[in-house]
């Protein structure tokens, strides 16, 4: 975030305020923490933001007809549709409909298939967050296993071909894979990307692997918080007072005794995926001013 303010600043001076546009649908409680984080950071930046709020019965007509408007629109360079959407909406057809270069989430099948080729283009904000994280902590990935446990479009596929361009030996893995335990311990870097509360223990973990959690799941069950967190006093406290506790899909004592390096849920991968959704804005806007 730090090394985006001066980047941001030239912007301001020479042209204007990058402009991102977040469309939120409805009203799903998770997503609209997450676009309330997104709108902070980009206030926190000098980042132009806007909020779009149709209602949960928009059609996929409506929807469509306000992303045509925002991909018109000359002070907006990034656009972001907050996922998931209500079942009666065409995802695909949304997500398709954003022009590429205003593609925030780096999730429009053109930039997919830069990904794929390695040309540049906006990345998939979580996957390419870990690759930073990854980097910055020194942590080498050329020649190495890694494993990348979930294969959605938006985490698991990028985040596998990422690791893939930085040299390493990936196997991707999901619900059908067999003895996932075994294979997630060949890993020296472990991606848990499967939205199943602490499914990852111990057992799925090499000593000293890299251990990143990019689950986001929350426990609405006392007797749930207090054997996961093992009876911590703080966690039953926060349950107490919330009615859910956070808790990612690694089981954290665990990985806090075995991984060399782990990333924590919340404070790991959810604070880098909005960290890279600003470059993201940062550099579609100076792809469209011209000074990059
Ligand atoms: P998703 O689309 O539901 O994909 C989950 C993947 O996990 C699927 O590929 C699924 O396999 C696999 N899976 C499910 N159960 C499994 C099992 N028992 N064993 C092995 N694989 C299993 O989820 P997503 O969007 O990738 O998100 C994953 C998690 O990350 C969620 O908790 C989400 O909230 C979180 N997330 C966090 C951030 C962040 O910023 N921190 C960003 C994005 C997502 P199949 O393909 O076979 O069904």
């Amino acid at each position: 975030m730090a090394e985006l303010k001066p980047r941001v600043k030239t912007l301001v001076e020479r042209w204007r305020a990058p402009g991102l546009a977040v469309v939120l649908v409805g009203h799903n409680p998770a997503s609209e923490i997450y676009v309330r984080h997104k709108i902070k950071a980009c206030q926190a930046l000098g980042i132009y933001s806007e909020a779009l709020t149709p209602p949960d019965s928009v059609t996929t007509e409506e929807l469509l007809e306000i992303v045509t408007r925002l991909n018109a629109r000359t002070d907006i360079d990034a656009i972001l549709v907050q996922l998931p959407v209500p079942k009666q909406v065409d995802s695909k057809r949304i997500l398709m409909a954003v022009a590429p270069e205003k593609d925030a989430d780096g999730i429009h099948p053109c930039n997919v298939g830069k990904l794929v080729a390695g040309l540049p283009g906006p990345r998939t904000c979580t996957p390419a967050g870990i690759m930073e994280v990854l980097k910055r902590y020194g942590i080498a990935i050329a020649g190495k296993r890694a494993v990348v446990v979930g294969r959605s479009d938006i985490v698991g596929k990028p985040m596998a071909l990422l690791l893939m361009h930085e040299h390493a030996t990936v196997t991707i893995c999901h619900s059908k894979t067999p003895d996932l335990p075994g294979i997630c311990r060949e890993a020296d870097i472990l991606v848990a990307a499967i939205g199943r509360a602490a499914m990852i223990t111990g057992d799925y973990i090499k000593p000293g692997a890299t251990v990143v959690d990019v689950g986001m799941n929350r426990l609405d069950s006392r007797a749930e918080v207090a054997r996961v967190f093992r009876d911590s006093p703080e966690k039953l406290a926060a349950f107490d007072k919330r009615g859910n506790v956070l808790v990612g899909d690694v089981q954290p004592f665990d990985a806090a005794d075995k991984a060399g390096a782990y990333t924590p849920v919340p404070g790991g991968v959810g604070p880098l995926t909005i960290a890279m959704l600003m470059a993201n804005t940062v550099e579609l806007a100076e792809a469209r001013a011209g000074v990059c």
